[in-house]
């Protein structure tokens, strides 16, 4: 219900949407089938408010209503009659979760008259969504003969109806033998989202932010309620003053914590709970029913303050509802067996704080590089994303299957479903049997070639990987990991010990830490965002150490006390010309003899290298070459610039191919200049871990290349099969045959090789 409109109801009415209200539930009470219920109370609505014609039409599916009962309207019309979303009337009430009141329905816009159900004599119409916080369950319609506009209070009173209807129907009051429709939370559900993570895990859903039940949604004294809601509402308010109390809150947090003090103290916000009460709600359905209603705005400002706004009161509504059930506090809970953590979207310090405890993880919103993503990659978890509405379909408890390749889960699946599943995840754990009999061996291919597989890391939970993947060493070491899981500037004695461990675990193996790469989709959540019009190519990686150089030179101390004397290997993100890496490589000299200075120890062999992640690198000055002491391709920014393909979104990111010969010539000019110098070169983007393009980038040259642990076994399995002569030789044979891409020259070469 649109905010703001109502006003305090008369006291007669008040009492006759109570009195409607403890009818429905007692008649919800009495024993019965789903359809027993709907149809009692299909006729208990229409006597009660006086109208020749109540029907429920409940989602059979996401987009088609079906009329479920009916008094008034032919009865064979029941389960019969269905409509698409936005078609006639009622599917425009539930498209738009809005009421759609008329004296004369058929000459409303988008009136379709149903020949089957006999309702061409009725004139006046009247539909309200069946919803529950934001989530649509149906419509539920009087009409009569006589025509007559449905007053406000009327209107409220069908709509507060409604809301007790969604309630019972989620607790699955009209679920009869067949589960019919209605039958949420217990059918199978397959969500198509994408590949946050690739792998795939069976288990239990464990919501991160479980649904609240309202087991009660009407009042039994509204006077208990409203000093219910009253004290409840106390209680956000001080918990939002506490949490506002905290010094550790950055300016947006302290902006965001403001909006929900200014709604938590909103008069208009307790007064129409408190009217929504009055008319027969409990404390809970009062709150999800403005919840219900911001939900549905929501869906429907175009403007992102709004939005935002909107969105931080549908949160304090949660808050709210916690508070009054006790519900969702018990962080403590048990997880399940095999959990698998679903939920709307989670930052990266909770989600390690799960850590290797998870099975799987279900997002509905973020994003292939969002910080979760790359915690779930550390972590090696299959990570689904954009798995619209799993959260208000899911239950805790559910079996759940993460299909993290295909981007597929499978809620509540079938025996089928299960079996087959079950079946690949099988397979795959033979072929892990079969990578981890190779972790001992080389990647050395049939020509005799070896190439050198290490792999990139970033957190501590990345460390056990060195030893289990037969990594040769780490090629990329993400930095700014540590950086964005905190919610605090780390300071350097700390990175400093944390960055022992790293050389600790290395044990001696290359190991390769890239200084702090931030900006484009890594915001820390302590740093100021900057508006800018293509973060990508804005402030970011090395152009915000070189403006701020306080950061690049407490990291180049903490590096080189890690290192305490040993080997040590820093390159820099994002190097776009030589003067960059000279001034990036002089603030880390400058350290290296401010501790020497200092009497301390200084690496005993410092190397500094880039990262060429930008086409203008590639043509630098050879000074460049030769005063770099090692290249690292980031092939993910490198070919998203190349191709001007964003790779953060999933309308364009995949839409090249990493096997274009445009980009393999690029590739090879890199390689050429590299060894014209004699400069160490390795590619550690995430098309090194694809053992397809693996082989490729080894047969133009690649010596060396970094990609997630997890990928080495599958990389090395294919790399030990071929002979990168032949590769190279078809290579540069379908390249010379002018072709777009060498892809259809190498798979059906590849799918030889096993013969
Ligand atoms: C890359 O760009 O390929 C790379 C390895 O760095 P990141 O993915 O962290 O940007
Ligand atoms: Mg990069």
């Amino acid at each position: 219900m649109p905010m703001g409109r109502r006003r305090i109801m008369p006291e007669r009415s008040e009492s006759d949407s109570r009195k409607l209200l403890r009818r429905l539930r007692d008649s919800l009470a009495l024993p019965g089938k789903g359809q027993d219920r709907l149809d009692r109370i299909t006729h208990l609505i229409a006597d009660s408010i006086g109208t020749e014609v109540c029907s429920i039409y409940l989602f059979r599916d996401e987009d088609t209503l079906e009329l479920c009962a009916t008094e008034g309207l032919k009865k064979e019309a029941v389960h019969q009659t269905r409509m698409k979303l936005g078609e006639g009337l009622v599917g425009r009430v539930a498209r738009n979760a809005a009421p759609v009141n008329t004296a004369d329905a058929p000459s409303e816009r988008g009136f379709r008259y149903m020949p089957e159900t006999g309702e061409e004599i009725y004139s006046s119409f009247l539909g309200v969504p069946i919803q529950r916080v934001g989530e649509q369950l149906g419509v539920l319609v009087v009409q009569s003969r006589t025509a007559r506009q449905f007053s406000e209070d009327e209107v409220y009173a069908l709509e507060v109806v409604a809301m007790v209807l969604a309630e019972m129907t989620e607790l699955g009051a009209f679920l009869g033998e067949g589960d019919g429709p209605g039958a949420l939370h217990r059918q199978p559900r397959l969500f198509r989202g994408g590949t946050g993570q690739e792998g795939s895990a069976e288990g239990h859903v464990w919501l991160h932010e479980p649904r609240v039940v309202v087991t009660n949604p009407v009042a039994d004294d509204p006077l208990t309620e409203i000093e219910r809601i009253r004290s409840a509402v106390g209680q956000l308010r001080i918990s939002i003053d506490d949490l506002l109390r905290a010094d550790s809150l950055d300016k947006d947090q302290v902006q965001v914590l403001e909006a929900y003090r200014m709604f938590a103290n909103s008069r208009g916000w307790l007064r129409r709970m408190e009217e929504d009460i009055a008319r027969g709600l409990s404390a809970e359905a009062a709150v999800e029913k403005e919840q219900s209603a911001a939900r549905a705005r929501m869906q429907q400002v175009e403007d992102a303050y709004l939005r935002e706004r909107l969105s931080d009161l549908d949160d304090l509504s949660n808050r709210l509802l916690r508070i009054l059930t006790g519900q969702g506090q018990d962080t403590g809970a048990a997880l399940p067996d095999a959990p698998i953590l679903v939920a709307r979207n989670i930052g990266p310090a909770e989600l390690l704080e799960y850590g290797r405890k998870l099975r799987g993880v279900v997002l509905e919103e973020g994003s292939v590089g969002s910080h979760a993503a790359i915690v779930a990659r550390a972590l090696a978890i299959p990570l689904v994303i954009h798995a619209e509405r799993i959260t208000s379909e899911a239950l805790n408890g559910d079996h759940l299957l993460v299909d993290g390749d295909a981007g597929l889960v499978h809620l509540r699946p079938d025996e089928m479903v299960v079996r087959s599943f079950r079946d690949k995840m099988a397979m795959q754990a033979k072929a892990q049997e079969r990578y981890a009999s190779l972790r001992g061996l080389p990647a050395q291919s049939r020509c005799g070639t070896v190439t050198r597989l290490y792999m990139n890391a970033g957190l501590m939970a990345d460390l056990p990987s060195m030893q289990g993947s037969g990594a040769e060493g780490v090629g990329l070491f993400r930095t700014e990991l540590q950086f964005l899981i905190r919610n605090k500037m780390p300071k350097r004695d700390e990175l400093a010990k944390l960055y022992a461990r790293v050389i600790e675990a290395a044990r001696g193996r290359p190991l390769a830490f890239r200084t702090l790469d931030i900006g484009s989709d890594k915001v820390l959540p302590y740093m100021k965002p900057q508006d800018e019009p293509n973060p990508a190519m804005g402030w970011r990686a090395i152009r915000v150490g070189l403006d701020k150089p306080g950061v690049l030179q407490m990291q180049a101390q903490a590096l080189i006390r890690a290192a305490d004397g040993g080997p040590l290997m820093v390159m820099f993100p994002f190097i776009t010309e030589l003067s960059e890496f000279t001034r990036a490589r002089d603030t880390v000299l400058h350290q290296r003899d401010r501790e020497a200075a200092l009497g301390r120890p200084v690496p005993s062999d410092l190397k500094i290298g880039a990262m060429l992640e930008t086409p203008s690198l590639a043509y630098a000055p050879k000074a460049f070459f030769d005063l770099t002491d090692f290249v690292s391709i980031g092939g993910n920014d490198l070919k998203q610039f190349f191709f001007a393909a964003d790779r953060e979104n999933e309308r364009v990111r995949r839409r090249y191919d990493t096997l274009n010969t445009s980009f393999l010539r690029f590739l090879r000019l890199i390689a050429e200049r590299c060894r014209e110098s004699g400069t160490p070169l390795s590619f550690c983007g995430e098309d090194a871990g694809r053992p397809v393009e693996a082989v490729v980038l080894a047969a133009l040259g690649f010596g060396t290349l970094s990609m997630r642990p997890a990928s080495i076994g599958p990389v090395k399995a294919l790399l030990r099969q071929v002979d990168l002569n032949e590769a190279r030789a078809l290579i540069f044979n379908a390249m010379a045959q002018g072709v777009e891409t060498v892809r259809p020259m190498v798979m059906p070469w590849l799918a030889r090789q096993g013969d």
